[in-house]
């Protein structure tokens, strides 16, 4: 993304993203952060063509969104999840579901079988093939929907709030499958209001009234609690008490934000 403006036609004040300049590469994971309004939504739909940038440009793997050649080459390129599973899912039966991309792609019945089954392995839903989506849980509904992005086998997936309605598992779960994509090289663009979501990026943004506010590591944007009223964002309760600790002597440090990793600092596990 180089120097994105977009404003919603329309609209008057300030446009919804300004002067944004941002990269993804394969097997990174970038999180958005930043408060509510703050853009991260627009962002995310600029990112495979959903929205058309008013100036600045989108381009993936040398295609611009803006090319009406590139455009579909894009949207199987980059996958988009939303925050609620259950206005993504099309089929009647899980397996129909994941195959509702691909078979829109014309592929050959094998190769078909083949991405459905991939793509559900690769999100932990192996077996629940013949399943109705409406009887699984948010979990693994949204698990649903990762495996329907990953069945146009994209390089790169940018997921919007992909954990806002689960339940503590369902959302572990969901982080668990990021991870591993991850981990085999997909590009991951993970928006999100869950802060501590940034303890493993490799890179982190917050948005703040359209505009990048902040780029760069956890690590800077954790050691700064003032900055992180100035973006609005609220560090998690343990992230208080691992200052706190910190700073009565205890060996954490002062950047932590997730329950594990405290305890790791503590109790190292050999
Ligand atoms: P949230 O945390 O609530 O999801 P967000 O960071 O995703 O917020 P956006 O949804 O991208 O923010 O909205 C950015 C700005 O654009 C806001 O001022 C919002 O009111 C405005 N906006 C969003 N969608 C539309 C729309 N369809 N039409 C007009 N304005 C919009
Ligand atoms: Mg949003």
């Amino acid at each position: 993304m180089r120097d994105v403006t977009f404003a919603y036609p329309g609209t008057e004040g300030p446009a919804a993203l300004s002067g944004v300049s941002l990269g993804l590469h394969p097997g990174e994971l970038v999180v958005v952060l930043g408060r509510n309004g703050s853009g991260k939504s627009t962002l995310a739909r600029l990112l495979n063509g959903l929205l058309l940038p008013d100036s600045g440009t989108v381009e993936v793997d040398g295609l611009s969104t803006s090319s009406a050649d590139g455009i579909w080459e894009i949207r199987r390129t980059v996958g988009l999840v939303f925050q609620n599973p259950d206005n993504q899912i099309v089929g009647t039966l899980v397996e129909e579901d994941v195959a509702f991309g691909p078979e829109n792609l014309g592929l050959p019945r094998d190769e078909l079988r083949s991405r459905v089954d991939t793509a559900l392995a690769a999100v932990g839903l192996t077996g629940l093939e013949r399943r109705e989506p409406h009887l699984l849980s948010g979990g693994q509904k949204q698990r649903l929907a990762i495996a329907g992005a990953l069945a146009l086998d994209p390089a790169y997936l940018v997921l919007d709030e992909p954990t806002a309605m689960l339940d503590p598992r369902g959302r572990a779960d969901v982080l668990r499958v990021l991870a591993n994509l991850r981990a085999r090289g997909t590009g991951i663009m993970h928006v999100t209001h869950h802060v501590e979501d940034a303890a493993d990026a490799d890179r982190v943004v917050v948005l703040d009234g359209g505009r990048a506010a902040f780029e760069g590591t956890a690590d800077v944007l954790f050691g700064d609690l003032e900055r992180l009223k100035t973006l609005g964002l609220d560090i998690p309760p343990v992230g208080l008490l691992a200052r706190r600790l910190h700073d009565a002597g205890a060996p954490i440090p002062v950047t932590a934000v997730r329950a594990d990793d405290v305890v790791e600092a503590l109790w190292p596990s050999s």
